[in-house]
């Protein structure tokens, strides 16, 4: 039977590039969770924003049963479609990492986005990313992994994935970004990020992408 593997971590530990390796060789699906929050995110901002400009939780709550966010597989790459639509592009953008954190922290969102993540991984054969998917998500998971790595070296990352994509970033408000993102989900109350008890802890900070893969593959494989 093919594994469930969660893999949790703080903001640009490359969760999502390492756990889309990962599947490709073991033959599993790849849920990049994060996409999802960034996805409610992306829509809030483009249908409820109050008269000062700032997210509307209340009518994001009452809005929720208008979102359907899907991935769908674009040349072995998931896209992420929202009501038809693909978002892929725009839930990189520093507004919507801006607004994520504040967003996920709320339990309506959670509520919403936990069923469709865990009827994923009912029939193995999962990797899935995020922040609370080896505590909460799939706490019954064969693997478990929690990715840190210095702010940094974090920021590097993050600044050249943005600009691999035609993003404009500035560095520190990268950093910052990050900062404030894993503050607000480590302290949040509902499924904050934490590392579960038997989860395996890699600090990659002086691992290559390749070298984190091997290292996560010796433990699967064993
Ligand atoms: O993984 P990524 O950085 O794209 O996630 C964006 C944000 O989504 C996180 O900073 C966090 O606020 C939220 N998130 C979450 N739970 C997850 C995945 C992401 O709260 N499982």
């Amino acid at each position: 039977k093919k594994p469930v593997i969660a893999i949790d971590g703080y903001s640009s530990t490359g969760k999502s590039s390492i756990s889309k390796v990962i599947a490709d060789q073991l033959g599993l699906i790849h849920m990049d969770t994060g996409a999802l929050y960034r996805g409610v995110t992306w829509y809030a901002l483009q249908h409820c924003l109050d008269e000062k400009g700032n997210i509307d939780l209340k009518a994001l709550f009452a809005s929720l049963d208008q979102i359907e966010l899907e991935f769908k597989n674009n040349d072995g790459t998931l896209v992420l479609f929202l009501n038809q639509t693909d978002i892929s592009k725009e839930i990189r953008s520093n507004e919507v990492s801006d607004h994520v954190s504040v967003v996920a922290k709320q339990k309506e969102v959670r509520d919403f986005l936990l069923q469709s993540q865990r009827s994923l991984a009912e029939k193995g054969g999962v990797i899935m990313d995020g922040r609370d998917i080896g505590t909460v998500v799939l706490p019954k998971a064969d693997y478990k992994f929690f990715l840190t790595a210095s702010i940094d070296e974090r920021t590097n990352r993050r600044f050249l994935e943005l600009k691999g994509l035609g993003i404009e970033a500035d560095k520190e408000q990268v950093k910052q970004n990050l900062i404030e993102r894993d503050k607000i989900d480590s302290e949040r109350e509902i499924a904050p990020l934490k590392q579960a008890d038997d989860a395996i802890v890699i600090d990659n900070s002086t691992l290559s992408k390749e070298e984190t893969i091997q290292l996560m593959l010796s433990y699967i494989q064993k």
